[in-house]
């Protein structure tokens, strides 16, 4: 992006109520912000000069005030085992993230990003290890979905927020995502149609809740105690698991929206019956869900797992009344699968 680009507004981060307020400010109509939107958001148009029923004077002002981000496709790979398609995008500052396209029977889910890297320090996962560089703007998880459903002709029925980064960790930039992604006006997805993924920041857990959006929170759980959980994720030395737990009842009581665990299996670390039975009852009482992952192969760690322990597992929690599914891996062939999206694909 040129430099004087960087110094204009990113009019995709905005809300239609702000660009009302902006387009007032600059002398004209407000109505004109809902056109703007739709070229925005429903025309998905990239550059002001397309919005024909806008005067040229208007296109100039706008032009000058705002500018319209785009994401580049430097790479994209796709799967020959499934039909999941991952893509590296170039940001406008440089960086780099991925997206992965996946296609279920019910239709075609995006996995998205959140962050440039992480700071969480997950052992397992791959996104954490070259470090954080900074948020993800509003417009450019935005753009994720609008540039891959451009690219792939596919229409995205489905949005999960499982890619790099922690969601709950940009929290704003993703209040604000959302807002934009389910405006009548745009592109009018509801919100019951995204998942949103966390390993467990409990404070915005409480501040989503309060949002009742109906989307569906996962948590990575991972293990059942603290001491195993706080080797393999740091952050529940911050906020450890009862505290967690307490914080998705309040979720469930104030949505009532069932939630999702995600139990990334690994031999010999979390899979044992006793764990199971742990499992089993932190969630009693909650109508929730484990989804279990055998834990994906990275090359900086040695951890293992395979579909045979998942099962195994599964039907531990089966036989002790919990509802437990084990995750059909997509893309493991092209990096894509979870745990395993890295902002530098070099490394
Ligand atoms: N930061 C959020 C969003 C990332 S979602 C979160 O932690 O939930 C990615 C999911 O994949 C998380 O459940 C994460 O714990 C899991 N994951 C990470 N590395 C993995 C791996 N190697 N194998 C399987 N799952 C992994």
């Amino acid at each position: 992006m040129t430099e004087e680009n960087q110094k204009k507004v990113d009019i995709l981060s905005l809300s239609l109520k702000e660009i009302e307020d902006i387009i007032l400010l600059l002398g004209e109509k407000k109505f004109r912000a809902k056109q703007i939107w739709q070229w925005l958001h429903i025309k998905k148009v990239r550059n002001f000069d397309k919005m024909s029923n806008l005067s040229a004077q208007f296109r100039n002002k706008l032009s000058n005030a705002f500018c319209i981000k785009s994401l580049i496709i430097s790479k994209r790979l796709a799967s020959d085992i499934d039909n999941t398609v991952k893509y590296l995008y170039e940001l406008p500052d440089g960086n780099h993230i991925e997206t992965v396209l996946m296609e279920y029977n019910h239709g075609y889910s995006l996995c998205v990003s959140t962050q440039v890297g992480c700071k969480m320090g997950c052992k397992f996962c791959a996104s954490t290890i070259a470090g954080f560089k900074r948020n993800l703007e509003p417009s450019e998880i935005l753009l994720q979905i609008y540039e891959t459903e451009r690219d792939s002709g596919k229409k995205v029925s489905s949005i999960v927020l499982m890619g790099i980064g922690e969601p709950l960790d940009n929290f704003e930039n993703v209040i604000k995502f959302l807002e934009i992604l389910s405006d009548k006006d745009g592109s009018n997805m509801s919100l019951r149609h995204v998942s949103l993924s966390t390993c467990g920041i409990v404070p915005r857990i409480y501040d989503l809740a309060d949002k009742n959006y109906g989307l569906t929170l996962s948590i990575s759980l991972h293990a059942t105690t603290n001491a195993t959980r706080g080797e393999i994720m740091p952050v529940n030395n911050k906020y450890n698991i009862n505290e967690l737990i307490t914080a998705c009842k309040y979720y469930l009581r104030k949505t009532g929206r069932r939630i999702s665990f995600e139990y990334a299996l690994i031999n010999g670390v979390n899979d044992s019956m006793e764990q199971a039975v742990q499992l089993s009852k932190l969630l009693r009482g909650m109508q929730s869900h484990v989804n279990i992952i055998p834990i994906n192969k990275i090359k900086e760690h040695k951890f293992t797992s395979d579909r045979k322990s998942a099962k195994r597992f599964q039907e531990y929690l089966i036989d002790l009344g919990v509802n437990a599914t084990v995750r059909r891996t997509l893309g493991s062939d092209i990096d894509a699968a979870c745990g395993q999206l890295r902002r530098d694909y070099e490394i």
